[in-house]
């Protein structure tokens, strides 16, 4: 687990998560490809290509493969998106911040927060879009005393504007956030024109429970999936006749109608130029495969009956595969089938996920993949619970079980012809 703690520890944000890939990726010998440059594509090979910062995709070249064999994963968690205008000075110094994605917001009170993302700084010659990670406890969001609000504990709407807004300082001394930053990164405050920063939990992802098979960390969703889907990636063997192509979307919290979002050309983009032509990519993605791979809900033991009654994935029960009729999920009978096959072979079990019949559910990365190119598609994760809390929790086992299954799914080839697919 210690190099899933360190991937999710270096990542508080999405430009974090893509630039600790492309360190990694570059470490092993892959070549960096930019989307503005014409792309000359060696066999044998590994590329990858950024875009927006926040989004990566990498593969292996393969002139001769049939197919592509694609895992997506986001890179983005729901948090708290820091507002360009200037804190409010005086006794209190708070940050400005608006809300990024759909989290639990009282999960973020009274705890270490900090910042991170990235800033627009003047160069001579222009502008440059540099990391900053104040990596220190910077702030907190205090609740309001239970004196002060003491119907609390029977249900309380938290208001964005108002009651979360992080508290950074009671007297400041250093000044402002632009400050404190231009301390970190030695730019003159003056010279930080803009910025794409967030509020970050400081939790340190550790292992807990008697067994010590519980994680508990930030960003589980969807990191635990990026680092599962790379770690897989990256130690595949070569399939017989396919293209293994990792893809980590950011925005999927928002909606992921974005630039380097998954409903976006990025993927497609990318896959036509392996393929060398439209025609070439249009016969390969039929017997191509996506897997969507984001968390996944687990049965909560404090309240069973949030779930439904017959597919009810557990905590270390093994891969949850999401189901729904209203093509939330992208998952059919046959891209199931091929999952579970693949299983089997990685000695890795399966879990199946249906929304309760009448509770609407959450929806993921394969529905919006779904309507870019004829690929089947499906929509797995490893259980969690809490998601969308500052803090989740999941189960080592399933981390483990995640990345072998992918591995096993890099290293396969399929032929997809009618209703028939052959697993090589
Ligand atoms: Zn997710």
């Amino acid at each position: 687990m210690k190099e899933l703690f360190d991937f999710i520890k270096a990542s508080p944000t999405s430009y974090h998560a893509v630039e600790n890939i492309r360190q990694r990726l570059l470490a092993l010998g892959y070549t960096e490809l930019y989307e503005s440059e014409a792309w000359q594509l060696e066999d044998g090979r590994g590329y990858f290509t950024v875009r927006a910062g926040s989004a990566v995709i990498a593969f292996r070249m393969k002139s001769s493969a049939k197919a592509f064999m694609i895992t997506a994963s986001h890179t983005d968690s729901p948090a708290f998106k820091v507002k360009i205008s200037e804190e409010k000075e005086g006794n209190y110094l708070r940050l400005p911040t608006e809300k990024y994605g759909g989290m639990i917001m009282y999960s973020w009170l009274d705890r270490p927060l900090s910042v991170a993302g990235r800033v627009a700084v003047r160069t001579e010659d222009g502008i440059s879009a540099r990391l900053v990670n104040i990596d220190s406890d910077l702030l907190t969001i205090p609740s309001i005393a239970i004196h002060f609000n003491r119907g609390v504990n029977d249900g309380y709407k938290f208001n964005p504007a108002k009651d979360t807004v992080p508290l950074m300082s009671a007297g400041a001394k250093r000044g402002t956030l632009r400050s404190v930053i231009a301390d970190k990164t030695g730019v003159a405050s003056s010279d930080i024109i803009d910025h794409d920063l967030f509020v970050y939990a400081r939790d340190i992802p550790r292992l807990v429970g008697s067994e010590e098979d519980l994680i508990l960390s930030p960003r589980l969703d969807d990191l635990a999936a990026v680092f599962s889907a790379f770690t897989a990636f990256t130690e595949s063997r070569p399939s017989l006749s396919s293209v293994p192509v990792f893809a980590a979307f950011d925005n999927e919290e928002v909606g992921s109608a974005t630039v380097g979002g998954a409903d976006s050309t990025f993927l497609t983009d990318v896959l036509e130029r392996i393929a060398g032509s439209r025609e070439e990519f249009m016969k390969m993605t039929p017997s191509s495969f996506v897997l969507s791979v984001d968390n996944a809900h687990a049965l909560h033991p404090n309240a069973p009956e949030l779930s439904d009654g017959d597919n009810a994935p557990t905590l270390g029960g093994g891969i949850v595969i999401k189901y729904n009729s209203n093509k939330r999920y992208a998952t059919d009978g046959v891209s199931a089938a091929v999952f579970k096959t693949l299983c089997e072979r990685a000695g890795v079990k399966t879990q199946s996920y249906y929304n309760r019949a009448d509770m609407p559910g959450g929806s993921t990365l394969g529905a919006i993949l779904n309507t870019q190119f004829a690929t089947p598609t499906l929509d797995i994760g490893i259980p969690e619970l809490a998601m969308h809390s500052a803090v989740e929790t999941a189960h080592r086992n399933d981390v483990e079980g995640m990345t072998r299954a992918l591995k096993t799914f890099y290293e396969t080839s399929l032929s997809v012809c009618g209703g028939d697919v052959k697993i090589q």
